[in-house]
This record gives structure tokens, C-alpha cells and sequence, in this order.
């Protein structure tokens, strides 16, 4: 087999894959039908989330979801044309609440998490782009003062695996974030997590780098993939017919479908997420915070404050919806009466969310030669870079660092 790697998608977690197999001495061509970060790598909530150790899927779920669903100001909304399509993945992810998958899949997830910044600063320091990383910790913010109390099952599950935090009651919480109004009564502040304060110019910094190394990036979308027994030997794009060595499919939420084209069928469902920048804000917050009442974040970011949340279960192909931007943003006036600001820009992204809240990391049982790198829903920032350093190290042929079963494709 050449030493050549096709690589689609210049998301973060392509653009990683991309430098680490570079440090492999493979020669790598990424192949995207937008520019660098232009999926939902760009316009994320920032988080190097370490201290996500919870699944999306936990008990209970079975009762709360459907009482959110029929709340117009909830984050969770789906478009009920796609339920049909929805149902075998909902039946899948309910099936992963059950207490003893949920500690295997968040011990899987924790052995990602906890690798984040090692797999980072290499890729940082090389590209020049530690500046963009702050090292604020995080705050996740409640509405009741026993917030945290009600919350001891996924705090304890973070505990139990390393992750440190401070209880606040409600004056400490207003104190570490004085952006915050009297509704925030409790809190939790996660010292060690960090967050990107410019997601999209990260993944260009990257794509630059990458360039600059002698990588090739080719602005193309991929339409079909060419198949011969137990391998892959080109690509179709809007361009033309590239034969490649070894691919690795790293195409965020459209993964599905290019999955499909080498034979597997991924169980993918794709929500979307919001945000709005506000400019000119009266007051500046001065670390990212969360909040659990609500779920939305707020992140202050280069030049602005980020917004972001809301889970609207679409094709992922459908059209924006901007009211779903306006409930984030409506929840945000209550949570922080004073921030102020005007509205600059507003954005929508999918993300990529397999029923068991673990990405997709391997080779394909079947197609010696293609690799997965994708559904890590809302951690694909987080994990970008170890997964990279995951991926390159299993095209090269190495013992993985890590077990890599809970993530393997075969999975499903
Ligand atoms: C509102 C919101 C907030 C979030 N906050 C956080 C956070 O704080 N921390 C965190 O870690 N994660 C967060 N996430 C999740 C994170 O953004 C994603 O998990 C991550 O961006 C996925 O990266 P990716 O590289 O897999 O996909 P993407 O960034 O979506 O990139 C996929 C790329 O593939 C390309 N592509 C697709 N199909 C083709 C084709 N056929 N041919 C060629 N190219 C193709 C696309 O153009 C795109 O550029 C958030 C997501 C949302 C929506």
C-alpha cells in the first residue's frame, strides 16, 4: 500500500488527523467541499470540554424527553417530519440510559477526555496557535440552590474519574462570574477545563500549518467513493476521480451517508445547534459558563460573546430555523439581565451523535484501507485532537495507545 492518505473533511477533527498522520510521514490530501472549520467545528460553543464525562443518554431519559419536547422555549425540539426516520436511533440511545451501559460508555469516554491536552499541545505548539487556548476553567451554572445536589449522580461520575470541581452556593457563583443575575443560585466551577476563544480561526491556523508541511487540500465535495473487494481505490468529486491509498472519513454529520458508500450503515442522528456573537456587550464575562436549567452556554470569545445551544433533531441538510437562535439568546436576557450587546452574526451547525454518545474511531472490518473518524457530537472539539493522534497511529499500523473497542465502527 502507498504511503499517500485521503482524508474528507477540514473539520477539527480531519485537520487533526491530517497533522498526525503528517508526524506518521504519510503524504495527505484533505478533501472539502467547504474551507477549513466551515462544518460545526468553526462555530462552536469553544469548550475543551475534559469534564463531559456524562453520556447524552442517561436514566430517566425515557420520562423528561418527551415533556421538553412539548415545551416551545425547550432546547430539545424535533422536526416531526423526520421522527419516522429518528425512531430506531431514539430506541438506541433510551437503550444506553441503563446504569450499567451508562458507566461503560462514560469509563470510554473519560479514556478520551483525559488525553485532551496531551493530544493538543503538540498540534498547538507546531502551529503557533496556543494563544487561542484559555485557560480559565468552567462554570456550569443553576437556577435552585440545590442545583448541585440534584445533580450528584453525573457530578460523582466525574469525581470518581479525576475530574476536579468547587461547589458554589449562589453569592460565590455571582462572584467568580459577575456577569450572572440573581437567578443563578448555585454553581459548579471545573478548574481544569479549557476552551478555544476563536474555534474557526483554530481549525484555519491547522489548515494552514498542514499546507505548509507540504499537505494538499482540495476544495471538493465528495460524491461517491469506489469500491473493490475488501478496499477502496478512488474517490469521485465535483472535480473528477482521485485514486488514494488509504481514506479516512472524517466528514462530521455527513458521515453517514459517505459511510454508506463503502457498505455500513452508521446509526447517525444529526441535531442541530445555534449561535449568536453579540458585539458591544455592557459587561464581559469572564469565563465560559453553562447553564444546566437552561442548556445553553455563554463563552467570551475574540471580539465577542458567544451564544450557543438548543438540540433540533433535522435532516442534515435542512434549512436554519432562526427562532431556535432567539430562544438561546431569550434564555441568555434571563441568566445575565445585564450583558446588553447587539447582535452581529448568527449560525447554525449539526452535530454528529451516535446513540451511545462515543465517536466512531478505527478501521472499517471490512475495507482494509478506510478509516473512521467522526460522530463525536458534542465533544468533536475536544476529541479532535486525540483522535487524530488515534487514527494515524492505526493507519500506521501501531498498537493503538488506548483500547479501542468501545469506539470501533463495528460496534453497531
Ligand atoms: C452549537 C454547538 C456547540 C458545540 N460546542 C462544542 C464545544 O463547546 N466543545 C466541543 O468539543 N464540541 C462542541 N460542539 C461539537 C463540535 O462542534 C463537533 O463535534 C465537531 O465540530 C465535529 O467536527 P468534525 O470535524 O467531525 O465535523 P465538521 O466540523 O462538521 O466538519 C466536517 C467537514 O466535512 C465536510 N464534508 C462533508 N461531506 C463532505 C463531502 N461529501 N465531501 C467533502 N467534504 C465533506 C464538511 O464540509 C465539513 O467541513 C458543538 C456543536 C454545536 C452544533
Amino acid at each position: 500500500m502507498s504511503d499517500t492518505v485521503h482524508v474528507i473533511g477540514a473539520g477539527i477533527v480531519g485537520m487533526c488527523t491530517a497533522l498526525y498522520l503528517q508526524r506518521e510521514g504519510f503524504e495527505v490530501t484533505v478533501v472539502d467541499g467547504r474551507g477549513p472549520g466551515e462544518g460545526a467545528s468553526g462555530g462552536n460553543a469553544g469548550s475543551l470540554g475534559i469534564a463531559s464525562i456524562p453520556p447524552a443518554s442517561l436514566p430517566g431519559v425515557i420520562r423528561r424527553v418527551p415533556r421538553m419536547l412539548l415545551d416551545p422555549q425547550a432546547p430539545l425540539i424535533i422536526r416531526w417530519r423526520e421522527l419516522p426516520r429518528l425512531l430506531p436511533w431514539f430506541a438506541r440511545f433510551v437503550r444506553n440510559a441503563a446504569p450499567g451501559r451508562v458507566e461503560r460508555i462514560a469509563d470510554a469516554r473519560a479514556r478520551l477526555l483525559e488525553r485532551v491536552f496531551d493530544a493538543y499541545a503538540p498540534l498547538l505548539a507546531d502551529a503557533g496557535a496556543e494563544n487561542l487556548v484559555r485557560r480559565t476553567g468552567k462554570l456550569l451554572a443553576f437556577e435552585h440552590a440545590d442545583g448541585p445536589a440534584r445533580n450528584r449522580y453525573t457530578l460523582e461520575m466525574r469525581r470518581s474519574r479525576g475530574v476536579r470541581m468547587e461547589i458554589l452556593d449562589g453569592a460565590e457563583v455571582r462572584r467568580m462570574e459577575p456577569a450572572l443575575g440573581p437567578v443563578a443560585r448555585a454553581g459548579v466551577y471545573f478548574p481544569d477545563v479549557q476552551y478555544v476563544a476563536d474555534p474557526l480561526r483554530l481549525v484555519q491556523t491547522f489548515a494552514a500549518r498542514f499546507q505548509s508541511l507540504g499537505g494538499r487540500l482540495l476544495n471538493e465535495t465528495v460524491t461517491g467513493i469506489e469500491t473493490a473487494a475488501g478496499g477502496t481505490g478512488a474517490i469521485l468529486t465535483t472535480a473528477g476521480r482521485h485514486p488514494v491509498g488509504r481514506l479516512v472519513l472524517a466528514a462530521g454529520p455527513w458521515s453517514r451517508r459517505l459511510a454508506r458508500m463503502v457498505g455500513y450503515r452508521v446509526p447517525m442522528a444529526t441535531p442541530f445547534g445555534y449561535h449568536t456573537m453579540l458585539v458591544d456587550t455592557e459587561v464581559q464575562p469572564r469565563l465560559p459558563v453553562m447553564s444546566d436549567d437552561r442548556s445553553i452556554a455563554v463563552t467570551p470569545m475574540e471580539g465577542a460573546v458567544r451564544i450557543t445551544g438548543i438540540a433540533e433533531f433535522a435532516a442534515v441538510d435542512a434549512p436554519p430555523d432562526w427562532r431556535r437562535a432567539d430562544i438561546a439568546l431569550g434564555h441568555v436576557r434571563i441568566l445575565m439581565p445585564d450583558l446588553g450587546g447587539t447582535v452581529a452574526s448568527r449560525w447554525q451547525g449539526a452535530r454528529p451523535s451516535t446513540p451511545d454518545s462515543l465517536p466512531v474511531i478505527g478501521r472499517s472490518p471490512r475495507m482494509a484501507n478506510v478509516f473512521f473518524a467522526f460522530g463525536h457530537d458534542s465533544l468533536g472539539l475536544t476529541m479532535g485532537a486525540v483522535t487524530g493522534r488515534l487514527i494515524a497511529a492505526e493507519v500506521a499500523g501501531r498498537a493503538p495507545e488506548i483500547d479501542l473497542t468501545p469506539y470501533r465502527p463495528g460496534r453497531f
